[in-house]
């Protein structure tokens, strides 16, 4: 037999149970295996030691808001590129294939929406987009979302997850932090509440800024907060760090971090904080 006509197959069988794409999921915390169904109604988290999975903007808004309350708002805003920035590929494909995979222009989803009847503000980042990093238009739908709060007098809640500012657009991703702060501090004047919701991660530029700035500030179990990561920490200050440094519960320990709630408790959770706040809607 010629070469050419030889069987491809592999000559090893796979012993490897495969099961129909998206039926199970595995933790990979506890390695518990969940029907998927479970999984998803569990709002991403595991339902045997609740770690906490990256949860897409649409799920999430849908378990937090009343029914099909929300409504997005600045959907079409798209990064201009300002540098015509290109690394191992360029910008402009990095953005398109971000687009392709989430269904989103950018790496947070803004709009309007009811908790328990109360009109808010809500802004929840996507992760899968370019590491949630925040560039001018995440920016400036942040700062948008800030002044629709103030305007409308309604609260604002952000969701954060996020790897910091995006690094493709330079000093003008830097900017925002300026900027977002600059809006929220507006909204502080006029003595409308804003709840910071960090998810894991929530780091760099993002956390530097207006993630921190909540009038309360609730993080997930187990989320990743802080400013530079732990490996470039360790060789700057030649010192091991502490243990569970930079973990949601290291950071409610030291006063950094004002509550940590369950996923699954956010929207109970958030809804008694506004009714406290600013009473009934
Ligand atoms: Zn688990």
């Amino acid at each position: 037999m010629a070469w050419s006509k030889i069987s491809k197959a592999p000559l090893i069988k796979s012993t490897k149970r495969v099961s129909p794409d998206g039926l199970w999921q595995k933790c990979e915390h506890c390695h518990e295996i969940t029907y998927r169904q479970d999984f998803a109604a569990n709002q991403y988290t595991c339902v045997k030691c609740s770690f906490h999975f990256s949860i897409p903007p649409d799920e999430r808004l849908r378990h937090f808001l009343d029914g099909d309350s929300f409504l997005a708002m600045d959907e079409d805003l798209r990064s201009k590129d300002p540098f015509q920035f290109c690394d191992a590929k360029p910008y402009s494909q990095r953005l398109s294939e971000a687009w392709e995979k989430t269904g989103n222009y950018d790496a947070i989803v803004c709009g309007e929406g009811l908790l328990y009847q109360r009109p808010i503000q809500v802004g929840v980042f996507d992760f899968r987009f370019m590491g949630g990093s925040m560039g001018s238009v995440v920016g400036e739908k942040i700062s948008r979302l800030y002044q629709r709060a103030r305007q409308k007098r309604q609260p604002a809640v952000l969701f954060t997850a996020s790897g910091g500012a995006r690094m493709q657009e330079g000093i003008v991703s830097l900017m925002q932090m300026a900027k977002t702060c600059a809006a929220l501090g507006q909204l502080k004047e006029e003595g409308i509440p804003f709840i910071s919701i960090m998810t894991n991660p929530t780091t760099g530029g993002v956390a530097a800024s207006f993630a921190m700035l909540g009038d309360i500030n609730i993080a997930e179990p187990g989320a990743l907060i802080g400013f530079a990561g732990p490996r470039v920490i360790k060789q700057t200050i030649g010192q091991n760090l502490p243990e569970g440094f930079q973990t949601a519960e290291y950071l409610f320990t030291h006063g950094m971090v004002d509550l940590i709630c369950h996923r699954t408790q956010l929207r109970d959770k958030v809804g008694q904080i506004l009714q406290i706040l600013v009473g009934s809607p």
